[in-house]
């Protein structure tokens, strides 16, 4: 069992939605959810918008009542306490800092509100711990975006939450700002040890902090695990696509052979290891990331057990200094991205005829019955 103080606060323990559920007249927002989140991990729900991220944050923090299913934070059921009375903090993208109080007066706060006396130490080592103690008198106004919300950090973490929720906690900030940040965070979270919950659609800033990513969509997981996990591994056409870029090409398994699936795509005959294929006969999705995949003049040059696609024309090359980005059409009409690192190999240009090989244990197979296309264009104006 958790121990509890008077402030509702407890140690330990996971943060555990079981059959989540939020609908909204006949629409489902958040559909049950099952979800652990492990005691000090740093956790990103990732997805599009209104696929339900917020939402869920609302749920936990008791802003919003659950139409179904239970919240535990540890072994406490803390679905029906009001939200003050939850060991959770919530972090807003709109800092939301007083701006009659001065920096020392925001941190300070929510101890005051408990009645704590003496705030000096323990106020300061948390303008130490977000590195603006030099600032301590001046007014929110007077602090740039960052430092605004490193102080709103700090005002939450004062309170020792069980929990940290983050909700779009640097989408104000322009975008060296947020780099920063994300690491300033990350050294934070690792510093103070708790649960940080981070909301978020942009898919870079969930693979540079968390630990576990759970994409989400249309109110349900995806898929979750580690960046890495995610990244080399997607289960679904949607997370493939939503999660940095794939090149994903219909086909069909031909058989298998030890540990290599054969797979049929526009008559060329191309391999994936059966460990990373999901289907193990019929329609399948062959997906091989853009970075993995390299082109070559010469068949000549493909090395030897590589697939290899024939026949295809590069109709762009665009140039972004750590590498070359290249679109190659194939005689199917499907385009194949390639991403390829400048080591001071020549740039093919557009029209040049080329082959796309890639090492078949880079590739992975997804069931082929799905929406090729899930995941490609969501969120476009919002993941600007
Ligand atoms: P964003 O990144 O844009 O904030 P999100 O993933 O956080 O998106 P939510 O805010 O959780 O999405 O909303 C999920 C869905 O529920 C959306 O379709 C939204 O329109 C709907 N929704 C949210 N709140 C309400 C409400 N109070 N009444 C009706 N529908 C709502």
């Amino acid at each position: 069992m958790s121990t509890q103080d008077v402030a509702g606060r407890s140690e330990g323990g996971d943060l555990r939605l079981a059959g989540l559920t939020k609908r909204f007249g006949s629409f489902t927002a958040v559909d049950n959810l099952e979800l652990t989140i492990p005691q000090g991990s740093f956790f990103a729900l990732l997805g599009a918008s209104g696929c339900g991220k917020t939402t869920t944050l609302r749920m936990v923090s008791g802003l919003e009542a659950p139409s179904a299913g239970k919240i535990f934070l540890g072994d406490e059921d803390v679905t029906g306490r009001r939200p003050y009375r939850r060991p959770v903090n919530t972090v807003f993208q709109n800092y939301a800092l007083f701006p009659h109080l001065d920096i020392f007066e925001n941190v300070a706060f929510g101890l005051r509100r408990r009645g704590v006396k003496d705030v000096k130490k323990q106020v300061e080592s948390m303008l130490d711990l977000v590195e603006l103690g030099h600032l301590a008198r001046r007014k929110p106004t007077q602090l740039s975006g960052g430092q605004q919300q490193r102080i709103a950090l700090a005002r939450a973490l004062i309170n020792e939450p069980q929990v940290l929720l983050l909700d779009e906690p640097l989408g104000a900030l322009d975008l060296k700002l947020r780099r920063q940040m994300q690491i300033e965070l990350k050294r934070i979270q690792l510093e103070v040890g708790l649960t940080f919950v981070h909301v978020t659609h942009d898919q870079e800033e969930a693979m540079t902090m968390a630990d576990t990513i759970a994409v989400m969509n249309q109110g349900r997981i995806e898929q979750m695990g580690s960046p890495e996990e995610l990244y080399e591994n997607p289960g679904t056409t949607f997370v493939a696509n939503f999660l940095g870029q794939s090149n994903l090409i219909p086909g069909t398994i031909a058989g298998t052979s030890g540990d290599t699936v054969e797979v049929t795509a526009h008559g060329q005959k191309l391999t994936v290891l059966a460990s990373r294929c999901r289907p193990t006969s019929g329609p399948v999705i062959l997906g091989v990331r853009p970075e993995k995949v390299q082109i070559v003049v010469a068949e000549a040059d493909v090395p030897e057990g590589a697939n290899r696609l024939t026949g295809g024309v590069v109709i762009d090359a665009s140039f972004i200094g750590v590498s070359t980005q290249y679109l190659v059409k194939l005689p199917s009409g499907e385009e194949i991205s390639v991403f390829e690192q400048n080591t001071g190999r020549e740039i093919q240009r557009p029209g040049t005829e080329v082959v796309v090989h890639w090492d078949p244990s880079q590739g992975f197979g997804l069931d082929g019955t799905q929406d090729i296309e899930a995941g490609a264009d969501v969120d476009e104006e919002s993941a600007a």
